[in-house]
């Protein structure tokens, strides 16, 4: 599949022309996603497209139907290429948006190029019509100027762009790969220090991993001048949007260093490491998963443990942030009437709005807490020897090298491999069954030497407040966090 872009700032659209050539069939049906990988909730990038012709080889013109909200099927009246030409509107800034304006082109092809079914796996390549000075930030080779390859479709959505003649660019090494940070917008940031820090937490997420899985990766930034707070994940890439720009360098800092973090995991974790009903990926509908605790509770809760491990973090300004991050659990949710596979399976629902009182829980917030509780267990079982970082390097081993999906049961027989224990009393109770959390987590956290604190919260019956106090220092506790 061939696309050629031409922005059209002043109105805020791409004007996309997409050729198939070669094809044998009749007809040729064009699908426009539904929703796109990380956000698992229908977007209908269908109601962003304004027009749409389509052309035989001759450039003459052929008839289509829509078939579905974001279907169209066109009848090739014997031609064996096809041109269809269409309008997107790109006005939508957040890391999961497309954007286009004078002072940028902000791309995620997810949002805005139709693919012809039958021809997923086949190579794509992107012409872009920019200004000569634009230049590009994207996980995707560029052969020439402005021309970007993938190997397939699936691999064009996972690889967003950002374009433009005021783009700032910091780059470093570990071990075998380059590591790039892109951004887009007025932040005055310390580079020495970004850099810095960026380093320290790839260099400790790659000595947990066993190395990077591809040799660049891009961080891609955009500084907002509003409030905002978003990052998604990609192949080797991830847009974050943060903002408002003069607060990045201070009080959003360690905001954007947690973002930054989490993201990078998830080159592993959900990326790499894939719940097998997400592959491959359908982008015409739903695709229902029970995991979400592992591919976003694990990665919350290993984006700040990493940020603790690389000594950005203090131990107390950790476990603050735990507290946070269990309180938005325990203050909202500790009675919640779904478990978290449930909810996992739900966030095609309501996973992304705050949902009624006493419905769900987040696979975020309460994800992490299960994560740490687990990770608990298995280091008290062992006295320390297994972790649950040897559950996520297993994952990776036997299931993310080697492109197999996994499932709630495989990462069930996993985690027991790892204890040398049946954890079935931890499943059914925090990840399949929805027993409040509270005694478990003082269990976990009387292991590493913390005391919770907890109190009832009266205007919200059921829900508690908590407060994890850090105690002596232990062994337990410093080898979690790497120190020892
Ligand atoms: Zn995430």
């Amino acid at each position: 599949m061939h696309y050629t872009i031409t922005p059209e700032p002043a109105k805020g659209i791409l004007h996309i022309e997409l050729t198939v050539k070669n094809i044998d069939t009749p007809t040729l049906e064009l699908q426009m996603p539904a929703s796109r990988p990380g956000r698992y909730q229908l977007a209908n990038f269908a109601k962003n497209l304004l027009h749409l012709e389509s052309f035989g080889q001759k450039c003459n013109s052929l008839a289509f139907e829509k078939i579905t909200k974001d279907r169209w099927r066109v009848h090739l009246n014997g031609a064996s290429e096809v041109k269809v030409r269409y309008g997107y509107y790109a006005r939508q800034m957040d890391a999961g948006g497309s954007w286009v304006d004078e002072s940028q082109v902000y791309i995620n092809f997810i949002n805005c190029l139709l693919y012809a079914e039958g021809y997923l796996e086949e190579a794509c390549e992107v012409v872009l019509k920019l200004p000569s000075d634009y230049q590009i930030a994207c996980g995707l080779p560029q052969p020439e100027p402005h021309v970007l390859r993938a190997v397939n479709y699936y691999r064009l959505i996972d690889s967003p762009l950002f374009s433009s003649a005021s783009l700032r660019h910091q780059f470093y090494q570990v071990s075998h790969s380059t590591f790039h940070i892109w951004i887009q917008g007025q932040a005055a940031l310390d580079w020495e220090k970004v850099v810095n820090d960026f380093r320290n937490f790839t260099q400790v997420q790659i000595n947990m991993m066993g190395g990077f899985p591809d040799p660049e990766y891009h961080f891609l930034l955009q500084a907002l001048p509003f409030q905002h707070y978003h990052g998604v994940e990609h192949w080797n890439s991830t847009v974050i949007t943060l903002g408002p720009t003069e607060k990045i360098p201070a009080e959003l800092y360690p905001e954007l260093i947690g973002l930054a973090s989490h993201e990078l995991f998830h080159v592993w974790n959900v990326i790499r490491i894939r719940p097998a009903e997400l592959l491959p990926y359908d982008f015409t509908r739903e695709n229902y998963f029970p995991t979400g605790y592992v591919a976003e509770g694990l990665t919350t809760y290993y984006g700040d443990l990493f940020l603790a491990r690389s000594g950005f973090f203090t131990p107390e300004q950790f476990l603050a942030e735990l507290t946070r991050t269990f309180n938005r659990h325990f203050m909202l949710s500790n009675t919640a009437a779904l478990s978290l596979t449930q909810s996992s399976f739900d966030l095609w629902l309501d996973g992304y709005t705050s949902g009624v009182p006493g419905r769900k829980v987040s696979i975020y917030h309460k994800g992490a807490l299960a994560a740490l509780i687990l990770d608990m267990e298995i280091r008290k079982e062992t006295r320390n020897q297994r972790s649950l970082d040897n559950i996520v390097q297993l994952l990776w081993e036997r299931f993310g090298k080697r492109g197999i999906g996994y499932s709630h049961e495989d990462y069930v027989q996993l985690a027991e491999e790892v204890a040398g224990k049946s954890l079935q009393n931890y499943f059914d109770e925090c990840i399949t069954g929805i027993v409040p959390m509270q005694e478990r987590l003082a269990e976990a956290l009387a292991y590493i030497g913390c005391r919770l604190e907890a109190a009832p919260l009266p205007e919200n019956p059921g829900n508690i407040a908590i407060r994890i106090v850090l105690g002596e220092e232990n062994e337990n506790f410093r080898k979690w966090l790497g120190m020892v």
